[in-house]
């Protein structure tokens, strides 16, 4: 769950210092305030102390004054005075003092008659009564305090008797204190003397025993207490002090410990996380909490697993990748490295500009050398055919395996000169390479195409594979150089494939019906030698003139039209038979190539077509050496077509490497032998022989022999004599155009001789 608000440690921290301030402010408040409490009753104390040392000063005086008038009542010289004054003024101001009856500088003595009236003249600078404020007699001395302008005075008036009993006083003597003076001199502990006041206004009297009351002073504070007090605040001031400090260095301890390392950890992960972590940070100074270093550690080394991890899934995956990009077999680069290199070569191509070529590598008749060798040895002929390549490539150029036996390599930067002798070293190799110690006896050899483009024609680039396509092509041709140069040879080779005649009548005899015309030769039936079937052949009639397959068949094989011009020939076979100009009963033989065979749509056409089977049995023919390719999935239609009565006839039969092997694999009910080996049979010799004893073989086995090219009556003879149940030749018949081998036809029917 997570907190609502989350807090930063930093403020958690400054909420604990807070609230230990608050405390410190409520204790120190707290302890201020019992201090003062304190203080305010030892101040009390001391003014109850200052007060009752002040009291008993006053009394100190009260009493003295109260001393002094006794001794002066009892003293003789006292009463000698009021009975004869002659020196009074003398007594009074020296002899007095002399005696010792009075003391201190602040007090005075005069006398008074029984009348209230001052015995002598007053001295100077003393302010005496000039009669005494009483109703006389005054039995008992009385003292009072009086405001005067010098401050207040005590005044004590005593009766003076000649003897103790007698009723009637003699006179009356007076004390004058100056009061403050004479109390200030007094010592005190807990008074403050400086502070001690008694304010009376001039002319007002207070009765002395009212007189502390009337004080005011400052108790002086006791020294123990201020003592206790300073160490008290001392105390508590330092208590906080170290409080505060406390907290700061916790604070600034707690930030640079756990905080600043937090941080620091925090930061980190969020740099893990965005992949800019490096390892220095992991060896950056530690922290100094070892819990917090422990973490560090174990981020930090989970992180370098981490990284370690990710590199090895890296390196795996670059693994992965490179073997996603390379065939098994041979150890180049496949289809798919192709395709993308051949991308970011465009693309590179377009960025800087330069001489590219592009090498199109293919082995001659290598499936027949697979199905003869078998497979194992195909592989090790491709394998050594690669390596051979890659040896004679540049070291930075890279070579394809498109698929099969097909290789392809672009070069950059390089020249014609340069592409050719690349291409050249690639035969040079291939030819040195010893395929006899895989016990294959025929030579293997490669046909390479290649296809230029200069710098200043970039725009050319994407038409690369196919120009390299059409020059190999050209160097598959018989009697060809094995390296063709498109644009070089191609156009010198053959008109056929650039830009030709053929090209152009084969385009449009493939859009536009009627172009194809096909011409039908007869095979003939042996013994009789009657006509058993026709062999449809095309041709393109092109401005009048008839263009034969031997020039528009490679256009189509080298633009990958087989299919196309299959299924134009099957429209125009339909329409001819559907003329109905064949005479029923006899058979149709179409020539396929084997990429229609599965094409979907030319086996729709052979399907429709089929419903002529009825009239006219329907034959297809294949030629050997095509049909080597997906054997399995060729023999599944051929099965399919064969369910609607067409019979398949290996055409050629002889030229390609293992005829035996795909007779037993592919269901074929007639075999042509083609013209090399029909001519052989003529010959009296081995070969002549085996072919002848090969025949016999075949036609044991149930296979219905056609021989092709017959041309001469000796092998006609011959042909006849082995048991060959059908022929064709020009010795019978050359193609011709439907109506002229109806016109035969019919004419044979009406028992015209069968001959060419
Ligand atoms: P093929 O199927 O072997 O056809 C026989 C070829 O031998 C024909 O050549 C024919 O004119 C020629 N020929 C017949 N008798 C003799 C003879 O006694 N001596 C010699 N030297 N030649 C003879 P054509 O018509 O020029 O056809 C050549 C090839 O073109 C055919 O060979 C066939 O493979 C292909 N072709 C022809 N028409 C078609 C077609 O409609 N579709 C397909 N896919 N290929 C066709
Ligand atoms: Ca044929
Ligand atoms: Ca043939």
């Amino acid at each position: 769950m997570k907190w609502p608000g989350t807090l930063s440690i930093k403020q958690i921290a400054l909420g604990f210092i807070t609230g230990l301030m608050v405390l410190v402010s409520l204790i120190g408040g707290f302890a201020a305030y019992q201090t003062r409490a304190v203080t305010r009753s030892l101040e009390l104390h001391d003014e109850n102390a200052a007060y009752a040392e002040l009291k008993a000063a006053a009394q100190r005086l009260l009493s003295q004054a109260e001393k002094q008038a006794a001794s002066l009542a009892d003293w003789d010289e006292t009463r000698q005075q009021l009975v004869l004054p002659e020196y009074y003024s003398y007594w009074r101001d020296q002899r007095v003092y002399e005696s010792g009856m009075l003391s201190g500088r602040y007090v005075r003595a005069a006398l008074y008659t029984t009348a209230g009236l001052p015995l002598g003249p007053a001295p100077a600078n003393v302010h005496l009564p000039a009669r005494l404020p009483f109703r006389l007699p005054l039995k008992a001395p009385t003292s009072w305090l009086a405001g005067e302008s010098g401050g207040p005075v005590l005044y004590r008036v005593f009766p003076i008797f000649i003897e103790a009993r007698q009723p009637t006083p003699l006179g009356y003597g007076l004390i004058r204190l100056e009061f403050m003076p004479a109390l200030r001199h007094q010592t005190f502990q807990f008074t403050d003397v400086a502070s001690v006041a008694l304010t009376l206004k001039p002319g007002e009297t207070l009765r002395a025993d009212a007189l502390p009351a009337r004080l005011t002073f400052r108790a002086l504070p006791d020294p123990d207490r201020l003592r206790f007090q300073t160490i008290l605040s001392r105390t508590l001031l330092a208590f906080l002090v170290l409080l505060l400090a406390t907290a700061l260095i916790g604070f600034v301890a707690y930030s640079r410990l756990l905080v600043r390392p937090l941080r620091r950890l925090s930061a980190d992960i969020d740099a893990m996380q965005q992949g800019r972590f490096s390892p220095d940070h992991i060896r950056a100074q530690g922290m100094r909490i070892s819990e917090l270093e422990n973490v560090r550690r174990s981020l930090y080394d989970y992180q370098l697993q981490l990284r370690a991890l990710h590199g090895s899934l890296e390196s795996q995956n670059r693994e992965f990748h490179s073997q996603a990009r390379r065939d098994a077999l041979t150890g180049c680069h496949n289809r798919r490295a192709y395709e993308e290199d051949w991308e970011s070569f465009r693309e590179e191509v377009r960025k800087t500009p330069q001489d590219v070529a592009y090498l199109l590598f293919d082995c001659d008749r290598f499936k027949a050398i697979n199905d003869t060798y078998g497979h194992a040895k195909g592989d090790r002929v491709l394998t050594i055919i690669a390596s051979a390549l890659v040896m004679a490539l540049r070291a930075n150029d890279r070579l394809y395996r498109l698929g099969g036996d097909e290789f392809a390599t672009f070069l950059s930067r390089a020249t014609p000169a340069q592409a050719k002798q690349i291409a050249q070293r690639c035969q040079n190799l291939l030819d040195a390479a010893a395929f006899s110690d895989l016990g294959i006896n025929e030579p293997v050899g490669i046909s390479i195409g290649i296809a230029f483009c200069g710098a200043d024609a970039l725009n050319q680039v994407d038409e690369l594979p196919k120009q390299a396509d059409i020059a190999m092509y050209t160097a598959k041709q018989p009697g060809r150089n094995r390296i063709a140069v498109y644009g070089e040879d191609t156009e010198r080779a053959s008109q056929t494939l650039v830009a030709s005649r053929e090209t152009s009548a084969l385009f449009q005899a493939l859009a536009a019906p009627g172009m194809i015309e096909m011409h039908y030769q007869s095979v003939h039936a042996l013994p009789g030698r009657q006509v058993a079937y026709y062999e449809a052949l095309a041709r393109i009639r092109y401005h009048g003139d008839l263009i034969m397959p031997s020039a528009f068949l490679p256009v189509v094989n080298s633009r990958r039209l087989e299919a196309e011009f299959d299924r134009a020939v099957l429209r125009q076979v339909d329409a001819d038979l559907a003329s109905q100009q064949l005479a029923p009963g006899v058979g149709l033989s179409i020539n396929l190539s084997a990429q229609s065979i599965s094409h979907p749509e030319v086996v729709s056409q052979l399907l429709e077509l089929s419903r002529h089977n009825a009239r006219h049995p329907l034959m297809l023919e294949i030629t050997e050496t095509s049909l080597i390719t997906q054997m399995v999935e060729v023999s599944t239609y051929l099965d399919l077509l064969r369910t609607v009565r067409y019979r398949i006839a290996m055409d050629d039969f002889g030229t390609g490497y293992s005829p035996l092997r795909y007779l037993v694999d592919l269901p074929v009910d007639v075999v042509k032998f083609d013209i090399s080996l029909v001519n052989k049979l003529a010959q009296d010799n081995r070969a002549g022989r085996v072919v002848a004893d090969f025949a016999r073989m075949m036609i044991d086995a149930g296979y219905s022999l056609v021989a092709e090219g017959v041309e001469s009556d000796a092998i006609l003879e011959k042909v006849e004599a082995l048991g060959i149940a059908h022929v064709q030749g020009y010795l019978l018949s050359r193609p011709l155009p439907l109506a002229e081998a109806a016109a035969r036809l019919a004419g044979q029917d009406t028992g015209a001789p069968c001959t060419a």
